[in-house]
């Protein structure tokens, strides 16, 4: 790392936390290093990642404050907080990524994916971004794992040539705005953990800082020197948090997605998740297809047929794509983008539907103008048509 060698570093960290009045601290359970702060009311003996700690999120006890907040609304305190000490604002990438490894974004940090994959120029100004991101690693856990979904917004601070210095700085600066937006210090435990990486340009290691806040992971502050393919390094800042997760924190509801899914509407985490995700993508103008972006899209909407096909679903849809249009341009209207889902959604259905039956295959048509065509000019069953469609229905 740089020319610091990796004992340097981790002294370095050390020292920096103590002046900050942290405590190195070493987890009875795992042996990681982490800090807390000496009057923390936590359990201080282990570490409260998610395998040393039971995962019961004792952040939901503490007292809560009296006013509860959004995504937006806390978005917008740090991308103010960050503006006044000088950092770039910069707007989101679309979650279909063409210039790395992945097919979708994953984190704010694949801004720099041109420039260590195709070697464009190199940015030096510090930068705050809120990047709406998927992770289909997340999908498994959604139902089972609190505070967990496959789409959510990193807001982080990025940058290229960082000093090692300058990185610990940028750290300060986290700690100042959870600070300010009522999560306070005395409840963090801060993790340190070095780790091997490889983004498709050769391996290299990362020096990371975890964040949890009452046995709540918010996001880590990472410091690597990353192999470009033109086979430069380049140091990188790259500290970023769930925006959700964060809102979790200040609100301490019982469950993540309590305030994350319409007030009127009921159904499972699985059902909110897909609806999100795919609000998300559609939004970005994917379309469905069997690779890359357009398979996630295929893959949720085939969950959405399958286990919960009903009108309501289009609403929900409708509500989440109003969710990310407060965080990205849309590349399609509102209207357009629930009917291509709608398509996709209905094929499944309306394929079900004509195997069921034995009728005419469906063309590329909602399931209404499908059974419209069936009763109209087929003169199939109306009865036996409300019933295939009910089967349908969870
Ligand atoms: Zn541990």
């Amino acid at each position: 790392m740089s020319k610091l060698t990796r004992i340097d570093i981790l002294q370095v960290v050390n020292e920096f936390m103590t002046e900050k009045g942290w405590q190195g601290r070493s987890c009875g359970a795992c042996g990681r290093t982490f800090f807390s702060k000496p009057s923390s009311k936590m359990d201080t003996s282990i570490c409260g990642w998610h395998e040393c700690d039971n995962g019961t999120y004792p952040f939901r006890a503490f007292v809560k404050r009296k006013k509860r907040v959004t995504p937006p609304e806390v978005s917008a305190k740090i991308a103010e907080y960050f503006g006044s000490i000088g950092f770039g604002l910069v707007a989101p990438l679309n979650v279909a990524n063409f210039e790395g490894q992945t097919d979708l974004i994953i984190a704010g940090v694949q801004m720099f994916d041109g420039i260590i994959h195709r070697n464009q120029a190199i940015q030096e100004e510090k930068v705050f971004v809120a990047q709406p991101c998927v992770r289909m690693q997340f999908q498994q856990y959604v139902e089972t794992q609190e505070g967990t979904s496959t789409s959510f917004v990193n807001v982080c601070t990025e940058k290229m040539n960082a000093k090692f210095d300058e990185h610990l700085q940028i750290v300060d600066n986290w700690f100042t705005v959870l600070s300010k937006l009522g999560l306070h210090m005395n409840d963090f435990v801060i993790i340190m953990r070095t780790s091997v990486n490889d983004w498709g340009t050769g391996k290299f290691s990362a020096l990371e800082l975890f964040f949890f806040y009452g046995g709540l992971e918010l996001g880590d502050a990472s410091y690597f020197l990353v192999p470009r393919a033109n086979g430069d390094h380049i140091p990188i800042s790259d500290i970023g948090f769930g925006l959700e997760r964060i809102v979790w924190a200040i609100n301490k509801t019982g469950s993540y997605f309590d305030t994350l899914i319409p007030w009127i509407a009921n159904g499972s985490r699985e059902m909110f998740d897909s609806c999100r995700t795919l609000a998300l993508l559609v939004l970005c103008g994917v379309q469905a297809g069997n690779k890359g972006p357009g398979l996630q899209f295929r893959r949720f909407s085939k969950v959405l047929s399958e286990k919960y096909y009903e009108e309501e679903v289009y609403r929900i849809l409708e509500y989440y794509f109003d969710y990310w249009s407060q965080f990205i341009k849309p590349a399609i209207s509102r209207d357009a983008a629930i009917q291509l889902v709608r398509l996709e959604i209905e094929r499944f259905i309306n394929l079900k539907v004509c195997e069921m039956l034995d009728l005419p295959p469906p063309r590329e048509e909602t399931t209404e103008a499908y059974l419209n065509r069936l009763v109209y000019t087929c003169n199939v069953d109306i009865y036996e048509l409300r019933k295939a469609i009910q089967s349908c229905k969870t």
